[in-house]
Order: structure tokens, then C-alpha cells, then sequence
């Protein structure tokens, strides 16, 4: 079994400055990596991760242990250059990778980045997400809905490069022809349902299509995070040339830098400004309703994006385009990792509570954290 078409796509979104996702489809080797740090360090783990596939050699005797080495080789490359160098210190990054052998599809993953595949009209999601949102849907304490809209998805509790060591999921499928994969970041899960990403890869034949139509939908939705997108098809018949492609290796493609870096007014589209505009008046009703002495008073505990307790000042509440009704107020040190399960499920009760509540919460996590 080969692959006989493929395609990838890469874009800033609506909201975000920079594209700090990057892919390979180089077939039979196709990345997804979703960096994470800040001062734009997730672009350089991000990078590191897919350089890593890139110039590692595949074995395809034994493409398991190829997948899982590759990731862990990589994981270290990004912790070392995190220890070493203070302007990228604590990034991290998703990956998830799909290496076509003979007769199987090798799937390994670190993070909430994802990989479908639709097979007889039916997608279906291969991995699991390495996330908060998503320990609580397996625990069935929220539905895939709720975690969709949940203001803390995008917390991870897996990544590449924030520890010395890391736990990969590697997964196993048989090829059967006309099989199509998808990898993608958050960017687009998180802006577009499982049910229209389906519909728009059984409504498209065209991989490239599709893969600009699900690009579209992200942004459509509000574009929030940088969306990426690969998608590629198995088939008996002739190998993808891989030279009738554009460079697909370690995108964003040339064409968003330079938008980027010389016209950096013009990417504020129509669309975004509604978006802004939509936001700014809802937050405003919002902010009435809710009255400002109580959104002043009201705390909720929580966790930031790099996975640490903190307190957070405001209400648990995401308006559209980004407008949030809340800031952290004080980050802890405790790792959310250092959690018990049941402690991980209670940070999303987001009950509301005084700041001297809130922090005295805290003081209980650190305590049965520190003693465990
Ligand atoms: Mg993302």
C-alpha cells in the first residue's frame, strides 16, 4: 500500500501574531507539531520536533520503534536546548506523526493534536488527547461537546521537551486502500466539529481542496489559533510524487512569512474585525450583567496553558475572538501533573469563591502534592 495523494496546509489564524505550528509531508512521513512557550519559543520546539523526523533516518523494518525513538530523540533535543538556552526555557510542543510502512499505518503522538481517518465515509479520531478537557471526557465527566468550548482545553498534560523523559502513545492500524488520514493542531479542532470536518472531507475529493476548505472553516469559526492540516490517502496504485508538491517541510509555507514579516496590518481581515467588534460589545453586555463589583470579587482556581495551579481573578468565561473574563492572578509552582485524578477533575468545578478561598485551595493542593 502507498500513498497516492497527499496535501498540507499551514496558517496564522485570525488572532495570533505568529505560526508557531509546523509540519513534514514528506510521504511516507507526515508531522503535525503544535509548539508552546512563550517570546515565540513554541515556534522553536515546534521546529526542533519536526527537524527531528526530518533528517532521521526511517527504518522500515521496524517503523514502530522508528516513530517512538524519533519522538523521544526529539523530546530530548528540545529539553536540552530548553535547559540551555534561558530565552526558551519551559517551551514544549505537541507532535503527532504518521509513517506509512508496508502493510500498516504507525501512529505516534505527544500532546492534543490529532489524527483521523475517514474510511467508507466515516471519520473517526485515531488518537487521544493528551489534555485536561480530554481525562475528562474518558472519565465521562464532561461530554465532547463541553470540552469543546471548555475555557481550559487547550491545558495539556503531555508535551514534548518540558521533561527529560516522555510517555508516547504509538498506535498501529492496517492500510486499506482509500483510507484518508488527517493530522491536525488545535487550530482546527478547536474551531470546527468533528461532524463538519467529516462532511467536508467526504464532500471533497480533492485533498488540496479539502485541506483549504478545513483551513477556511477554522477561520471562518474565528481563527483563533494557528490551524494545520495534513491530510494524505492510501491507495495500491502509483506513489505520490513528491516533487509535483511544494516544499511541505517544516511549514508555515514562505508565502505566510512574508505576509507576516512586511504587511503585518493587512492579515487583520474583515472578518476579524466583525470578530473583534462581535466580541468587544458582547463582553461589554456581559461585563453589565454581570456587574463589575462581583466580577472584582469573584476567583475561581484553575490551571494555565503551561499545566500550573493558579488563581484566577474573574469569571471562568470565554467570549468569542478571545475576550476573556478573567486574568491569573497568582500562578502557583504545582505542576497540574502532580494532581491526583480526582484533584484534576475538581479544578474544573471553577466554583467561585472569595480570593482568600481560593488561595487557601491552593495551599491544600501544594500540601497533599508535597506529601504524596
Ligand atoms: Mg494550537
Amino acid at each position: 500500500m502507498n500513498v497516492v495523494d497527499y496535501w498540507a496546509e499551514s496558517h496564522t489564524g485570525l488572532v495570533r501574531r505568529a505560526n508557531e505550528d509546523a509540519l513534514l509531508a514528506t510521504p511516507p512521513l507526515f508531522v503535525v507539531a503544535d509548539g508552546m512557550g512563550g517570546a515565540r519559543a513554541g515556534e522553536t520546539a515546534a521546529r526542533i520536533a519536526v527537524e527531528t523526523f526530518a533528517d532521521t533516518t526511517s527504518d522500515p523494518d521496524s517503523p514502530d520503534s522508528f516513530v517512538r525513538a524519533t519522538i523521544e530523540l526529539a523530546n530530548r533535543r528540545i529539553f536540552e536546548r530548553g535547559a540551555t538556552d534561558i530565552a526558551t526555557a519551559g517551551m514544549g510542543t505537541t507532535v503527532t506523526v504518521a509513517f506509512v510502512a508496508e502493510d500498516r499505518v504507525v501512529l505516534g503522538h505527544v500532546g492534543d493534536s490529532r489524527a483521523y481517518r475517514l474510511r467508507d465515509g466515516v471519520l473517526e479520531q485515531v488518537t487521544e488527547d493528551h489534555s485536561l478537557v480530554g481525562e475528562l471526557v474518558r472519565r465521562g465527566a464532561i461530554t465532547p461537546r463541553e470540552a469543546e468550548v471548555h475555557p481550559q482545553r487547550s491545558v495539556i498534560t503531555r508535551a514534548l521537551g518540558t521533561e527529560q523523559s516522555v510517555d508516547v502513545d504509538t498506535i498501529v492500524a492496517e492500510t486499506v486502500a482509500d483510507d484518508v488520514y488527517l493530522l491536525c493542531s488545535d487550530g482546527l479542532t478547536g474551531m470546527v466539529g468533528d461532524a463538519q470536518i467529516g462532511r467536508i472531507l467526504r464532500a471533497v475529493p480533492s485533498l488540496e481542496v479539502a485541506a483549504r476548505e478545513l483551513v477556511r472553516a477554522a477561520n471562518a469559526a474565528g481563527g483563533e489559533d494557528n490551524i494545520s492540516v495534513v491530510l494524505f490517502r492510501l491507495g495500491g496504485g502509483e506513489r505520490a510524487p513528491a516533487a509535483a508538491r511544494p516544499a511541505m517541510v517544516a511549514a508555515p509555507p514562505r508565502r505566510l512569512i512574508l505576509v507576516d514579516a512586511a504587511e503585518p496590518e493587512r492579515r487583520r481581515s474583515p472578518l476579524r474585525r466583525a470578530v473583534t467588534v462581535v466580541a468587544a460589545l458582547a463582553g461589554a453586555v456581559a461585563l453589565v450583567l454581570a456587574g463589575s463589583a462581583y466580577l472584582g470579587w469573584a476567583h475561581f482556581v484553575g490551571a494555565t496553558s503551561q499545566g500550573q495551579v493558579a488563581v484566577y481573578q474573574g469569571l471562568p468565561i470565554d467570549l468569542v475572538g478571545g475576550v476573556r473574563l478573567y486574568r491569573a492572578e497568582r500562578v502557583s509552582p504545582i505542576p497540574v501533573r502532580a494532581l491526583t485524578a480526582a484533584e484534576r477533575a475538581r479544578l474544573f468545578d471553577h466554583a467561585i469563591l472569595s480570593a482568600g478561598d481560593a488561595s487557601a485551595r491552593v495551599r491544600r493542593l501544594a500540601a497533599s502534592a508535597y506529601w504524596r
